[in-house]
């Protein structure tokens, strides 16, 4: 006879198969599917995401949990299970089924239109469809309930206990520092020209060359593989299928940083235990954590001039252009810091201003101070404001990033929190390794991606991120170590 839980495991069997069918659906959409299929494809992933919610949040779901509650050890793998599936179906059963499929349904529609409206310039045509995006993140956080602001209903969903007052907090000591670096790199440091970085390079090379690097670094391509898609990101459908994507531009970065970042992402996923697979437990515990994996591939190991040591030399055997250059000029150049238009290939040092920009917009539009259509001259005026830069059109402003499109709002500052984090975890892995220099610039990876899989990976979601970032680092998310860290590379790199 199976137990409650056999039963329980049974049923979110059923309901991880469904998401895994739309995941797929997602993935395809944003890489190989045509124009054409955009109608129908809104139409299936609409009704299996309903079917998908009214399994999870079924009456039969929620008598089985409430007695596998009672059963479980909370201690153990199971409990963790459980708990994690409460916290899930709460989130859950708290959004009227209606509702979960009408945003389904708009964000697929939403997509193609934000696609559209981004190579057309042409923000006022999407502006509508994402007055409804927002009109319907509101009412999610109405069911979701909150105390003190409406942002911390939607942001609890992405970084669980989190909060706006959290964010402007973190966002105050951010900008301190960031705008005390950048102002002093402005003022005194030694100039960087990193023209030769941009470029007509040829596709396949840069496909070959980031593949070499996801190789290397540990990313296991007989359990996920890479594609191209106008947005980079990582999704996957179980341990043992992880995919991402990069993207090909004149920056030559573009392509080797983004896959470094999605890789980042995709071995923290690859890294939960196989007997979690298709389970709630198997994953990134939340985003900010995720973020602090794929950044400390991208930033930390990525940008190091350890890495460099090893990686110049082929990178320069493909692209001869870089040939004239050497490994202090290169590491000099793919840190240079600049305030910029593009999100996602902001330096490391700015990139928080943009998140900034994020997070005060979707706040602003939530509690009404600020209409959509007035959206892009709110987002230009804080790009003046705090990067100190005109925004030439939409397209390289508001319409920029994938996310409102897809109804994700709430979700930007765990990027943030996933700088802070990159560096708070790394302090204490360099502490336990030692030279991680030296197996750096050995292409010795191994250890650095060990003591991940030991101290994070492995854990999947079986502790809250507050708990995993207590217990691994002995402290709570902070500043100091990413301040520290910044300050202690770019001063060097400036020569301040
Ligand atoms: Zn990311």
């Amino acid at each position: 006879m199976s137990t409650t839980l056999d039963k329980l495991k049974s049923k979110l069997y059923d309901v991880n198969a469904i998401v895994a069918a739309i995941t797929i659906m997602d993935w395809d959409q944003q890489t190989y599917m045509p124009k054409g299929g955009a109608e129908a494809r809104a139409e299936h992933v609409g009704i299996l995401s309903r079917m998908a919610h009214e399994l999870f949040t079924s009456d039969e779901l929620g008598t089985l949990l409430s007695q596998a509650l009672k059963e479980v050890d909370p201690a153990t793998d199971e409990g963790a299970m459980v708990r994690v599936t409460q916290r899930d179906f709460e989130l859950r059963t708290k959004i009227p089924s209606s509702l979960v499929e009408e945003k389904s349904k708009l964000s697929a529609e939403a997509h193609e239109r934000w696609v559209e409206a981004r190579a057309h310039n042409d923000f006022q045509s999407f502006a509508p469809i994402l007055e409804r995006m927002f009109e319907i993140a509101r009412q999610e956080a109405e069911h979701l309930g909150y105390t003190d602001h409406i942002y911390d209903a939607l942001l609890d969903q992405y970084e669980e206990g989190a909060t706006a007052d959290d964010c402007v907090r973190m966002f105050e000591t951010l900008k301190a520092n960031t705008v005390t670096l950048v102002r002093n790199i402005q003022e005194n440091g030694e100039p960087i020209d990193d023209r030769v970085l941009y470029g007509n390079w040829p596709e396949h090379k840069q496909r070959h060359f980031t593949e070499v690097l996801l190789h290397d670094i540990g990313f296991d391509l007989d359990r996920g593989r890479q594609d191209t898609a106008p947005h980079p990101f990582c999704t996957g459908w179980s341990i043992g299928d992880i995919r991402l994507t990069t993207r090909f531009k004149d920056y030559l970065g573009s392509a080797i940083f983004g896959s470094l970042h999605e890789a980042g992402h995709g071995m923290y996923e690859q890294g939960s235990p196989m007997a979690w697979d298709r389970s709630p437990l198997a994953g990134g515990v939340s985003l900010g954590i995720h973020e602090s994996q794929s950044r400390l591939w991208e930033n930390i190991v990525g940008r190091s001039r350890a890495f460099w040591s090893r990686y110049l030399p082929p990178l320069q055997a493909e692209f001869h252009e870089l040939q004239a250059f050497d490994l202090d000029q290169f590491y000099r150049m793919i840190n240079k810091v600049e305030p910029s238009l593009i999100r996602v290939e902001a330096d490391e040092v700015t990139y928080n201003l943009h998140v900034l920009v994020r997070f005060e917009i979707e706040c602003d539009v939530l509690t009404g101070a600020l209409a959509v259509k007035d959206m892009p001259e709110a987002w230009n005026a804080k790009y003046k404001e705090y990067l100190g830069i005109d925004v030439p059109n939409d397209a390289n402003g508001c319409l920029q990033d994938v996310h409102w499109s897809m109804g994700s709002i709430g979700y930007f500052p765990t990027y943030s929190m996933g700088n802070l984090l990159s560096y708070q975890f790394w302090t204490v892995l360099q502490k336990d390794l030692g030279d991680t220099d030296a197996m750096i610039a050995a292409g010795n990876f191994e250890p650095i991606l060990d003591w991940l899989r030991t101290h994070i990976y492995s854990k999947g979601r079986k502790f809250t991120p507050k708990e995993l970032v207590l217990d691994v680092t002995g402290k709570t998310i902070t500043a100091d170590d990413y301040a520290a860290g910044l300050n202690a590379k770019y001063r060097e790199i400036y020569r301040i």
